[in-house]
C-alpha cells in the first residue's frame, strides 16, 4: 500500500511518501521525511494511527464537561471510546484536570476534564 503524508511534527511540514505491507505492518520504502521524528511519525500514522479524542461527557444533576484523553487512543477504538463517555457522568464538582474516565477500555490513556464543572 501506498501513502502521502504532510508530517505534523513541526512547521516545515515534510510530504513523507511511504511504501507499507498493511498485513505484516512492515515499512518497505519511505522518503521525504527531513529527520527522524518524521519518520516515526510516517510510521505510526501507517501502521498503528492514534488520535487525541476531544468531548463533552454528561454532568450529574445536568450539563456538560468539556474532556479530553491524556494521550492519543488508538483510532480504531475512537467509536467505542465514545461509546464509553456517552454512558459516564463526571461529578458535580469535578475540575479541570480530574480524571472522568480511567484508562479508559485498558489504552492507558485516562478521560480528563478541561474545565471545572
Ligand atoms: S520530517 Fe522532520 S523536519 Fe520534516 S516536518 Fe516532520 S519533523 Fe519537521
Amino acid at each position: 500500500m501506498n501513502r502521502k503524508l504532510i508530517c505534523i511534527v513541526c512547521p516545515k511540514g515534510c510530504e513523507i511518501s511511504v511504501e507499507y505491507n498493511e498485513a505484516t505492518k512492515e515499512i518497505i520504502k519511505m522518503t521525504g521525511q527531513a529527520c527522524r521524528r518524521g519518520e516515526e511519525y510516517a510510521r505510526a500514522e501507517c501502521i498503528s494511527p492514534t488520535r487525541m479524542l476531544t468531548t463533552t461527557v454528561r454532568i450529574k444533576g445536568g450539563g456538560l464537561l468539556p474532556v479530553r484523553t491524556d494521550k492519543p487512543v488508538p483510532r480504531g477504538l475512537m467509536f467505542e471510546c465514545m461509546k464509553a463517555i456517552n454512558r459516564a457522568e463526571a461529578p458535580r464538582d469535578a475540575k479541570v484536570g480530574d480524571v472522568i474516565i480511567p484508562n479508559i477500555l485498558g489504552t492507558g490513556s485516562d478521560i480528563i476534564a478541561t474545565a471545572n464543572a
